[in-house]
């Protein structure tokens, strides 16, 4: 008899910092290609698979670790695509292709089964953090981004060790409630793609979140949570989508 796994599933995984000072994460990542992700059809990856990314031309253990396991699943037939997010930005094309990967734009929206669904990875709706958005206009900026990658590799893992020290003082003293999405720019982003379906990560606040709409149709925000004392992924096949955590 077929077990659930082999249905026709996708799963989606975001903010998993991978990064050489967490092996059991790295671990963990393993052990999920290995036994989820090689049994979906697609593997969503929303953005922040890693702590920093200082660009492709770095083959830090990391990158190779990586690049093993996203070949693995090409290999296997199951379909990846990755998001970047506000630490990996600077992944590319390069990368993606070393690994038989497919690089989505932040937002996109798929066909999921019988619904689309909008991806994000999540920065770009938390606009009551001023001072972030405005950073995060910065790199986002394609010349500023080439700047970056023309300085030696040396220089722009100084870059990335100030810039996560300045964020982790900065994010000490701002409110809880500024670094988690804004609820108008929610209502926008189904408004604007025409989605019944939100997927996202980066507030690392896992939770299924039902929104009031004006119509009969029921919106539904799926928060991806962060791997840090555990693991999380949204599996989503015809009918249903849900939300699983594991401990590692
Ligand atoms: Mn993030």
């Amino acid at each position: 008899m077929a077990s659930s796994n082999s249905t026709d599933h996708s799963l989606f995984i975001s903010d998993i910092h991978l990064c050489e000072q967490r092996p059991d994460i790295s671990q963990a990542f393993v052990d999920f290609c290995a036994h989820q992700a090689t049994q979906a059809s697609h593997l969503y990856i929303l953005g922040d698979l890693c702590d920093a990314w200082l660009g492709d031309d770095d083959n830090c253990a990391i990158a190779e670790l990586l690049q093993q396991q996203l070949l693995m699943l090409a290999e296997k037939n199951v379909k990846v695509s990755i998001m970047v997010g506000n630490r990996d930005f600077l992944m590319g094309h390069e990368f993606s292709k070393a690994c038989n990967c497919k690089l989505l734009p932040d937002p996109s929206v798929i066909e999921l089964y019988d619904q689309s669904a909008l991806l994000m990875h999540g920065d770009s709706m938390c606009t009551a953090d001023k001072e972030y958005m405005d950073f995060r206009e910065m790199i986002r900026d394609p010349k500023m981004q080439q700047t970056l990658l023309n300085k030696p590799l040396s220089e722009r893992r100084a870059i990335a060790t100030m810039l996560r020290e300045k964020s982790r003082s900065a994010n000490a003293t701002k409110a809880e409630d500024i670094m988690d999405v804004t609820a108008s720019e929610v209502t926008r982003a189904f408004e604007q793609h025409g989605v019944d379906i939100l997927i996202h990560g980066h507030t690392h606040r896992p939770a299924v979140h039902q929104l009031p709409s004006t119509d009969e149709k029921k919106l539904k925000r799926y928060v991806l949570g962060d791997w840090d004392s555990k693991g999380w992924y949204l599996k989503a096949q015809q009918g249903q989508i849900a939300l699983h955590s594991f401990e590692f």
